[in-house]
């Protein structure tokens, strides 16, 4: 053991982090504990978790109603193989998650993460369109859409700019943009030319908020007409509700404030509470009725080895107990109230454009001149911890998408360092 050097020196010897250049990269910081709302450092440092570790611990680090349930259920149920098996938190939590879905799900297909939640997604729409004997391989996408890392996932992702060494290797894809409103007309008239000439198994979309396009959001009405249109076409409608998912939006799903709903929805993120990794993918009766036949290679011949683990599943049932609470619902309004406060309060800042926000999801662009700046990024992330807060900023759009339990003190602490910005840069 090398005890006279910290996580962070001791972290370089072997370890290789996602989404680094670890030539340019700064050290990481070593966390040595996460509870409640805050993440505490090797140095005794604490911070606010503005972004909830990537919209996954919304109730919470660490929050005991979860932890205890899976340290029950883990002197119990470890793991178990889920093809020729099933298990009492799998059954839990397929009944309590088919409540609160969007209308019409109701076949639950696990995995362990987003981006194979969204790898399924494809494959369904593909296999569903190759089963009934269609020819219709291309799928449809949003421009600067997020939908993981994977093969499939990176294809139909355009935000993924780091691409270069497997572009060759895509799926094929065609693109819309997003419905701002002012353009639903464009939009829709660029998505009815391209249903022309090509055959589209399936649309996989962001519904309503692009998280890793800097929280780019969809008029409402716009997307709207883009599913109608597709649903006529016999174009599978996947949701990537895996950042939307779970209350973010204000709702349980981004889903449930769009009239036409989704044949397919993929989850991770927050499904877990981020206790543990788990994917899931459901979808409606009728995909599942396409894989449904005596023939066996009409299947669905996916799976991981962890699929369905009893502990993910005991706190992700925990998760949709919180979720569904009395108590849960009225933090997400009051964070939304307070947000919509702290809009009002910074909107006519000159360093300030494009407020937007939906449920406990708040974003603006910082108006500064980046060439005065360099790294702009890099220097407001470094601001932002040093003074307590967990932001991660998008280029220039600051975003907070804190847990819901954070505390009216807590917010306040995170705007007041949002605004010391417009004084440092
Ligand atoms: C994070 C994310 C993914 C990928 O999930 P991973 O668990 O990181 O693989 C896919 N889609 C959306 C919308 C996401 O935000």
């Amino acid at each position: 053991m090398q005890e006279n050097l910290n996580l962070a020196e001791r972290d370089k010897k072997h370890l290789w982090h996602p989404l680094t250049q670890h030539k340019t990269a700064s050290d990481a910081i070593g966390i040595t504990k996460a509870k409640g709302v805050k993440l505490y450092d090797e140095s005794g440092k604490e911070y606010i978790d503005g972004i909830s570790s990537w919209y996954t611990c919304v109730y919470g680090h660490c929050n005991e109603f979860i932890t205890d349930r899976v340290a029950a259920r883990m002197k119990n149920l470890d793991q178990v193989v889920f093809s020729g098996f099933t298990h009492q938190p799998a059954v839990e939590l397929s009944e309590a998650l088919i409540k609160i879905l969007p209308e019409g799900q109701q076949k639950l297909f696990f995995n362990d993460n987003g981006s194979t939640a969204t790898e399924i997604g494809i494959k369904m729409a593909l296999q569903y369109h190759h089963n009934l004997g269609n020819d219709r391989k291309v799928m449809l996408a949003f421009e600067e859409g997020f939908h993981g890392d994977t093969f499939g996932a990176m294809s139909v992702s355009s935000l993924s700019v780091y691409n270069g060494a497997f572009e060759d290797h895509f799926i094929e894809v065609q693109r819309i943009p997003v419905p701002t409103g002012d353009n639903n007309s464009e939009v829709i008239e660029k998505l009815q030319q391209l249903i022309q000439n090509h055959n589209f198994a399936g649309f996989i979309y962001e519904p309503l908020v692009q998280g890793a396009a800097a929280m780019k959001m969809h008029d409402k009405e716009g997307l709207n007409q883009i599913l109608k249109i597709c649903k006529e076409n016999e174009i599978i409608c996947v949701a990537d509700e895996v950042m939307t998912g779970f209350g973010k939006t204000g709702s349980y799903f981004a889903s449930d404030y769009i009239a036409t709903k989704p044949d397919v929805v993929c989850m991770s993120k927050a499904l877990t509470a981020g206790l543990l990794p788990m994917g899931l993918t459901s979808c409606s009766q009728k995909i599942y009725d396409a894989f449904y036949s005596e023939d066996i290679a009409k299947g669905l011949f996916h799976g991981h080895t962890y699929t369905a683990n009893p502990l993910a599943c005991t706190a992700a049932l925990a998760g949709v107990e919180l979720l569904t609470s009395e108590a849960m619902q009225a933090n997400i309004k009051r964070i939304e109230k307070l947000h919509q406060d702290f809009g009002e309060k910074i909107k006519n800042h000159p360093k300030v454009s494009n407020i937007r926000q939906l449920g406990i999801i708040f974003a603006f662009d910082l108006n500064v001149k980046m060439e005065r700046y360099g790294n702009l990024r890099n220097q407001l992330f470094r601001y932002f911890m040093d003074h307590g807060v967990f932001l991660r900023p998008l280029g220039s759009t600051i975003y907070i998408t804190a847990p819901y339990i954070t505390s009216d003190e807590e917010m306040q602490k995170i705007y007041d360092v949002i605004e010391g910005v417009f004084e440092q840069f």
